[in-house]
């Protein structure tokens, strides 16, 4: 068994590879199953956000995003193997997908994002096949009409990989909500991965990235929003680490 009890959810315990393999599988199986890529700012939503914590009930691979997390299980004396980040694992994905023939479809981000991603990324994987990509206006959650073609847009793409770009929770919240109707054999909600493939906006220097400082160079980079949420919001993170300490314990 991979799956281990972390804080407030469980994850698996998988390296990168052990990750790109077990996704391979649940490909393979056709059953719309889907990923989470819990980050401390998810930890910090999940503490008191009930339908998210159905998500992550149900997601069939949990994977740990982000340093702060490995460490907080160093602390707790239960590592997780590797931080199996999103944004790493999407170009392995696209890598995989051209190699097996599968599919993918990109949703998220700002107008053009989704296809110039797709643009890069066929520039790098020559035979990937992304069949469908569609960045929707902002508050299309809220619109059925919209919503419902969305829907019908992938069904018919017809992909295997479903890569869903419109930050935490609102990408998780859909897959969950979604994923039985479109029938994707996979799903994965990725944040900013389609703005780091595009191009538009610029990730971390991999010292950084391996230095547990990834969120520090966001800030740099859309210091408004970034601020409130890895600085203000994300601070709640010491009293749960704190919490989930004690919990362990008794
Ligand atoms: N986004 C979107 N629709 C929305 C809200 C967000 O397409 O209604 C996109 C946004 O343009 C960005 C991504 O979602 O491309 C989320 O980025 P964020 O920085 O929150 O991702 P994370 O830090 O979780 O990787």
């Amino acid at each position: 068994m991979t799956r281990i009890k972390f804080m407030n959810t469980e994850v698996d315990n998988l390296s990168m590879y052990e990750a790109l393999e077990k996704i391979d599988n649940l490909i393979q199986i056709k059953k719309s199953s889907y990923v989470v890529t819990p980050n401390v700012d998810h930890i910090v939503q999940l503490e008191n956000d009930s339908e998210l914590q159905e998500v992550y009930k149900n997601a069939n691979l949990i994977l740990t995003d982000g340093k702060p997390l490995i460490w907080i299980s160093n602390y707790y004396k239960t590592p997780i193997k590797e931080k199996v980040s999103g944004s790493d694992l999407f170009p392995l994905l696209c890598q995989m997908a051209e190699k097996k023939g599968y599919k993918m479809f990109f949703l998220g981000a700002a107008e053009g994002v989704a296809m110039r991603a797709a643009t890069n990324l066929k520039k790098r994987y020559s035979n990937l096949e992304v069949t469908g990509v569609y960045s929707p206006p902002l508050g299309f959650e809220k619109d059925e009409e919209e919503v419902e073609k969305i829907i019908q847009m992938i069904i018919k793409s017809d992909v295997d990989i479903l890569i869903v770009g419109l930050g935490a929770p609102k990408q998780e919240k859909f897959i969950f909500k979604y994923h039985n109707k479109l029938k994707v054999p996979i799903s994965l909600g990725l944040g900013a991965s389609l703005d780091f493939e595009a191009g538009n906006v610029k990730r971390a220097p991999k010292w950084m990235q391996k230095s547990g400082l990834e969120w520090l160079f966001r800030i740099t980079q859309d210091p408004r929003r970034m601020f409130k949420r890895y600085v203000i919001d994300d601070i709640k993170i010491v009293k749960l680490v704190g919490k989930y300490k004690a919990k362990n314990e008794t």
